[in-house]
This record gives structure tokens, C-alpha cells and sequence, in this order.
């Protein structure tokens, strides 16, 4: 679907880019009239996607994937098949939104609460002062009415949607509304919007380059994310010395 090579780590196709490429990339899709999404993968989708095979579909059928996890980046290295550089979703959104301001690109936000969301879009613009949001609005609305925001999203008449409802939220709403919004360009991101908002905290550089966020969100959240952590670090760990030892 692109020019970039995959790498496949632990079933999941991941394609060899930089953010660099990632921007590049966006430019040129945006110059035309198709539609195209990015995901990306942390170590918990990774897991999630072995028993979800809508979202294993969606992501396999995503025109790139994109490893937001330093395990991951670790795992592919060990492997011998080494992706460049972790790509962060919230990153990503700042950086895509600050190439959008540059180009005159519009984008519309869906997801998350109405504070966090006007936090984020209140950021965003500030980051950005020429960037133009086309339409925003909150990810907590019922499967029923899930068109009509799509059709909300259209009639912004936006170039790119920035989706953050959570997995697997985010890719549902995606894989069965993006025909209808219109848009040339999705990305999915998760909780980047609590982030960009302020009311999340990301975790400091160095638990990030040591591929701990997921600890720094475990003491944000303990009661709702220790379970999920046990489980899918336990399963992506023993995942991982499995494929070193059959390589
Ligand atoms: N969210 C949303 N709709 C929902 C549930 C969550 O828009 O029905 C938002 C939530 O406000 C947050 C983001 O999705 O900004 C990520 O949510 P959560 O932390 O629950 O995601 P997870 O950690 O489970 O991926």
C-alpha cells in the first residue's frame, strides 16, 4: 500500500519509518483525493490485537503501521529485523498538526471529554496559530449514533481526522465510518488529547527512552491499568523470548 518495507514483529507488520517519513508521507497523500489511514501499535494493542481480529484486520489493512513502543523498537533489533525509531501517536498528532498549519490543511478532533478536547484544541492552536480545526467533538456517544458524527466530520469538510477514543474504541469507529467522513487522512491516538490537554502527564523522557511509560501510567491509574499492564507485558515478554529462540 506504501513504498516502505515491513518488518513483521510478533505477527504484526510494522513499516520501517522515521517520523521524518511519516510527515513526508502525509504530504503527498494529502495532495490526493484517496483516503488513508495510519495506526499505531504499543505493546498492549500488539497483545490485544492477537484475540480482537477486527482490530488485527484493521490494523493490517492500515496504509501504515507504526511502533509506539521502545519493546518494541528493542524486540525488532534483538530480532534482526530493526525498526528506525519509535513513533509516539501523541508526537505524531503535534507534529501532523503543525505540518497541516504549514500547508493549510484542516483538521477535525473526535474523542475524548469536552474539557479535555477544548484543552487540546486550545494547545494545538496555540502551538499553531495559522492551523485551522474544522470541527471537534467529545468520543463519548452511543454505536447508534456513531454516523451521524461521521457525518458531522464530512460536512467540516476537513483534510485530516485525529481520532483518540481509546483502543479498541477508536479503531471501530474508524474501520466503520472513515468512508463517510471524508477525509483524506486518520490517524488513531489513543489518550493523546488528555496529554496534549495537560490533564494527562506524560511520563519524563528518560522512563520513555527506557521503555517504562507504561509504569508511569500505572501510577497515574493504578486500579484500572495494573491488571491490563500484568497481562499483556507478562504475554508480550514471553511472546518475545519465544521468537529469539526460534530465531
Ligand atoms: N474516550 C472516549 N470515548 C470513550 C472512552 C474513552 O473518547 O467512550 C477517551 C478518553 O476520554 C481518553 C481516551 O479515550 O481521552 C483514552 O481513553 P482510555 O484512557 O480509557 O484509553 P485506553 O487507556 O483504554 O486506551
Amino acid at each position: 500500500m506504501t513504498e516502505f518495507q515491513t518488518q513483521d514483529i510478533l505477527d504484526c507488520d510494522f513499516h520501517m519509518v522515521t517520523q521524518h517519513d511519516v510527515l513526508k508521507w502525509a504530504k503527498t497523500i494529502l495532495a490526493r483525493p484517496s483516503c488513508h489511514y495510519i495506526t499505531t501499535v504499543n505493546v498492549a494493542i500488539l497483545m490485544m490485537m492477537r484475540s480482537d481480529h477486527q482490530l488485527r484486520d484493521f490494523i493490517k489493512q492500515s496504509a501504515l503501521t507504526v511502533a509506539d513502543g521502545q519493546p518494541i523498537i528493542w524486540l525488532s533489533k534483538l530480532l534482526g529485523r530493526p525498526l528506525p525509531e519509535r513513533i509516539a501517536g501523541v508526537d505524531l498528532c503535534q507534529r501532523l498538526a503543525n505540518s497541516a498549519a504549514q500547508d493549510g490543511k484542516s483538521i477535525y478532533l473526535l474523542g475524548a471529554t469536552d474539557t479535555a478536547l477544548a484543552k487540546a484544541e486550545q494547545k494545538l492552536l496555540l502551538d499553531n496559530p495559522s492551523l485551522v480545526i474544522a470541527g471537534r467533538s467529545n468520543g463519548y456517544f452511543e454505536a447508534s449514533e456513531a454516523e451521524t458524527r461521521a457525518d458531522l466530520i464530512k460536512e467540516s469538510e476537513a483534510d485530516i481526522l485525529f481520532v483518540a477514543m481509546g483502543v479498541p474504541r477508536q479503531e471501530y469507529f474508524i474501520a466503520e465510518n472513515l468512508s463517510r467522513c471524508g477525509v483524506k487522512l486518520c490517524i488513531a491516538l489513543g489518550g493523546s488529547f488528555d496529554v496534549i490537554s495537560g490533564m494527562t502527564k506524560r511520563a519524563p523522557k528518560w522512563m520513555q527512552n527506557c521503555g517504562l511509560e507504561w509504569l508511569f501510567r500505572l501510577g497515574q491509574e493504578p486500579q484500572r491499568l495494573a491488571k491490563r499492564y500484568a497481562i499483556t507485558n507478562a504475554q508480550f515478554l514471553t511472546l518475545s523470548v519465544k521468537a529469539l529462540f526460534k530465531k
